[in-house]
């Protein structure tokens, strides 16, 4: 263990600085830059003890670190001096305040005492008025439940029995003599006795705030937050002022702008006669900060010039702590506001205008991974309802509709223009037509990264995944939650952004892009340098991308083309055929299909690049499922229908192509060099479709035909070579064509310069990556991750975020070593983690020139890119 011989493990308001935040904690270092900012009248005094020292703490098993006492006893001298009072002077009293002050702000989770330093005798010092008992008997009780383990319920039992028994209804009724009485049934609540000594008190409330960041609320919400469990909390120690000294006193929280619209009025809630706790636990009803202007208006008009200057010097939207006592304001604690997607953006671009940002600062203060909840209707704000119950938030928006079990149910109830929801204990690529057809998905199991979770998110649907309490039964299409069983037909509403399902009628709020956030986002383009584009399958979605400003298609799934389309038969024949004959029969229709489709892309891209990549299906999501087919055999059997032969060859056919692990199995490119017309039909089709385009607009678009899975060059070069003498056949000469692969096995990562001498450019799948480089398989990690998390092995799901020192360092190897062999090689990705902040920093850093995600992504990829560029060229 290390020793904290000699270092310093208390530091005075006066001494740190907003920049200290890692050893004072959040609030630590913002009330010492606060006191140099305002003055120190305004900013009661006081000393922080650093979370080095709390560490030291967990370390020791719940030994104080040594020294630490000491420089507290120092600290405390030079704050009694500053102060000019003592703590438990039994004539003038210091009383201070004990807070928690973890790095990242964790509200309510760990604990804070109030009023630390009263006694029998200091009561009476104080004043022994109303006042004095109504703080000592506040003290009596924080201290109890928070020092001692006494529940708060048996304090508010014994305030009710007071209350009660004086004939009153609320706490501010109570008279001098009965808060004396409640303060001797309080103490008489203590096992032990009450420590009149002001020393212990401190001493055992210090232990208390340290012992609250290993307590079961606080290690949760880390859990859930991903803050690590070894930063401690530092813990503060202030000098009380007082808002419940009578009717020109009062508490409250002030935000320097709206918290929920962002609007540039200052917001926020205060109480009269009252202290901090009364304002957030929620036992009297705050009034209106607007209110404050007439109660108050000298107080008010200083706390708005105080917003304005905190502001301006931390340069973001800030969420204040304040008192009044006898009309003297004092600041307590400032810290940047948390704020939704709206507020974000509506700052962002007001402080622009206001000249309080610049376009790149305002940019960096928006959380662009909660963006998408600007693209997606949600629960009306004030709506009102009953959970049944709550899974992950999987893909953001909100929907409701009548519950169907199965796909074709949703296709069919959608097609007689049915709102519905599409629920199911777990999705595959069949159900993909469901999708389209429902208003929103929820599935029972599975993950964040679950098939379900990742076609919704592609297709923008609302999702809430892996509702483990909902049991499904699809064959009597019920579904039941606790004591509720609903049937198909009854309605649900879901929120994908917080996982919450609901069987009320919710009222739903559509959304806008606003002239807000295009603003935000047209000034993230001035500022990235990464390319965005998306990722779409058909038309629709490559118009919706555009709309979202993408610069091009990233990656066009040619196999996705079919999926619940009346033509996805064919493609399924293409894939079960049994000889030369019978493919050559299904290609030939499905070369006059996907030239269609292209077509129509293309056009929607209107010159744009697009990237297609050849198919790459893994098999068992294309062959009929066999256990199903085996049930079809058997009843065709015991009915004695003329199908029973077919569908027993079909069985034949399954069992032949079925593969114990299809995900490393005939895929991609596998498909290519076994199967070399499946991918020249698709090559014909492709340029036939980019000629169409070109004659019918008279410019070219900037095709880019992609291979997939491509492990050794030699495949590639392979493939390259067919697909340029299919080009040639095809006279592409007018075409802008260019030919690469998809980077997504960590072999072809260590060869990438042998790779790139085949390719034009790399694309790389981070989804295929991530697996077979952790060696997690993409359809069954959820419940293991979800372990692995809990159990902090990784500390984020690295299908979502890039893990960067593993799966990220093959990117950046390949990147470099691909342009190493080719200076000019261009660089994007196109797996899930292509819309995600985190890794787009790293994307950024590996010097790639495009980033490609779900069209619902795009606006968040935007931004990030633009975050990153700032980053990238703020560092050194
Ligand atoms: C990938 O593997 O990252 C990728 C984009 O391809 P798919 O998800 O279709 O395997
Ligand atoms: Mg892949």
């Amino acid at each position: 263990m290390e020793t904290l011989a000699g270092t310093q493990l208390v530091y005075d308001f006066a001494d740190g600085s907003k920049d200290m935040r890692e050893l004072l904690g959040g609030k630590g270092a913002n009330v010492a830059e606060m006191t140099r900012v305002l003055g120190a009248d305004r900013v009661p005094a006081g000393f922080t003890i650093t979370t080095e020292a709390c560490v030291a703490y967990m370390e020791a098993g719940g030994e104080l670190p040594d020294g630490l006492e000491e420089q507290v006893a120092e600290a405390l001298g030079r704050l009694e001096e500053r102060a000019g009072k003592r703590l438990g002077d039994p004539d003038d009293p210091l009383l201070v305040s004990v807070r928690s002050g973890a790095r990242e702000s964790m509200p309510g989770m760990l604990d804070t005492v109030l009023n630390l330093g009263l006694n029998d005798e200091s009561v009476v010092g104080l004043g022994g008025d109303r006042f004095a008992w109504d703080s000592y008997r506040r003290f009596v009780q924080m201290f109890g439940n928070v020092c001692l383990g006494i529940p708060g319920d048996r304090f508010e039992e014994l305030i009710e029995e007071r209350k009660r028994e004086a004939g009153v209804s609320e706490d501010t009724e109570l008279d001098t003599d009965d808060l004396r009485a409640l303060t001797d049934a309080f103490k008489d609540a203590y096992d032990e006795e009450f420590p009149q000594d002001p020393r212990e008190q401190l001493d055992k409330a210090i232990r208390a705030v340290f012992d609250s960041w290993t307590g079961a609320r606080a290690v949760e919400y880390r859990r859930i937050n991903r803050i690590p469990d070894d930063w401690g909390t530092a813990v503060n120690v202030q000098q009380m002022v007082f808002g419940n000294r009578g009717e020109k006193s009062c508490s409250g929280v002030a935000f320097s702008r709206d918290e929920v619209t962002g609007e540039p009025e200052p917001s926020g809630d205060f109480l009269v006669n009252a202290q901090g706790e009364d304002v957030v636990s929620g036992v009297r009803t705050p009034k209106d900060i607007a209110e404050m202007k007439e109660l108050m208006p000298d107080a008010h008009a200083e706390l708005m010039e105080i917003l304005r200057t905190l502001e301006a010097h931390y340069r973001d939207m800030q969420d204040t702590e304040f008192t009044v006592e006898d009309g003297q304001l004092y600041m307590l604690q400032t810290r940047d506001a948390k704020r939704p997607a709206q507020a974000a953006v509506r700052f962002a671009v007001d402080a622009v205008e206001e000249g309080l940002l610049e376009r790149a600062e305002a940019i960096a203060t928006i959380d662009a991974a909660r963006l998408d909840a600007l693209l997606h209707p949600s629960f009306a704000r004030n709506a009102r309802y009953e959970t049944l119950t709550t899974g992950l938030a999987a893909s953001p928006g909100a929907a409701k509709g009548e519950i169907v079990f199965t796909a074709p149910d949703a296709v069919a109830a959608a097609a007689d223009g049915r709102k519905v929801i599409l629920v199911r204990p777990f999705t595959e690529a069949e159900d993909v037509a469901g999708f389209h057809a429902a208003e929103g998905i929820v599935t029972s199991r599975g993950g964040k990264a679950s098939h379900a979770a990742l076609v919704a998110r592609g297709m923008g649907k609302p999702c809430v995944a892996g509702a483990g309490e909902l049991e499904i039964d699809l064959n009597a299409k019920r579904v039941r939650a606790g004591d509720t069983e609903l049937s198909e037909g009854d309605r649900i509403a879901i929120d994908g952004s917080t996982g919450v399902v609901t069987a009320d009628d919710v009222e739903l709020e559509e959304v806008e892009m606003s002239e807000d956030f295009k603003t935000v986002l047209a000034w993230a383009d001035e500022l990235r340098s990464l390319g965005v584009r998306a990722n779409a399958d058909t038309p629709e979605d490559a118009s919706k991308a555009r709309e979202f400003g993408a610069e091009g298609v990233g990656l066009c799934r040619s196999e996705h083309i079919f999926l619940g389309t009346e033509n996805q038969q064919r493609m399924q024949d293409m894939i079960m055929a049994e000889d030369d004959d019978e493919r050559g029969a299904a290609l030939d229709d499905l070369l006059a299909l996907q030239q269609e489709h292209f077509t129509g892309l293309l056009d929607a891209m209107q010159g744009l690049p697009v990237t297609i990549r050849l198919l790459d299906p893994p098999l068992h999501e294309f062959i009929p499922n066999a256990e199903q087919l085996a049930q079809e055999v058997e009843r065709a059997r015991i009915e004695e229908s003329d199908d029973l032969e077919e569908l027993e060859h079909t069985l034949d056919r399954v069992h032949v192509l079925a593969e114990t692990n299809p995900m490393l199995g005939t895929r991609g490119v596998r498909l290519g060099v076994l199967h070399p017309e499946i991918y020249e039909m698709q090559m014909r089709a492709i340029v036939r479709a980019a000629r169409a385009v070109l004659e019918a607009k008279g410019s070219s678009p900037l095709l880019e035909v992609m291979v997939p899975l491509v492990t050794y060059e030699h495949e590639l070069e392979l493939m390259r070579g067919l697909l340029e003498r299919v080009a040639g056949e095809e006279d592409a000469s007018t075409l802008d064509l260019s030919i690469g692969t998809m980077i997504e096995l960590p072999r072809a990562c260590f060869v990438a310069d042998r790779i790139a001498r085949q390719a034009d450019f790399f694309s790389f799948g981070t989804n295929d990556l991530t697996q077979t480089a952790l060696g997690f398989s993409r359809d069954d990690v959820g419940g293991m991750l979800a372990r692995y998390l809990d159990l902090k092995i990784v500390d984020r799901n690295p299908f979502e975020t890039m893990d960067a020192p593993g799966v990220g360092w093959l990117v950046r190897l390949a990147a470099w070593t691909g342009r190493e062999a080719k200076p000019d090689l261009k660089l994007g990705i196109c797996g899930e983690h292509g819309g995600d902040p985190d890794s787009i920093e790293l994307f950024q850093k590996a010097g790639l020139d495009y980033v490609s995600c779900s069209p619902y992504r795009v606006p968040i990829a935007r931004v990030a890119a633009a975050q990153s560029a700032i980053r990238a060229s703020s560092s050194p």
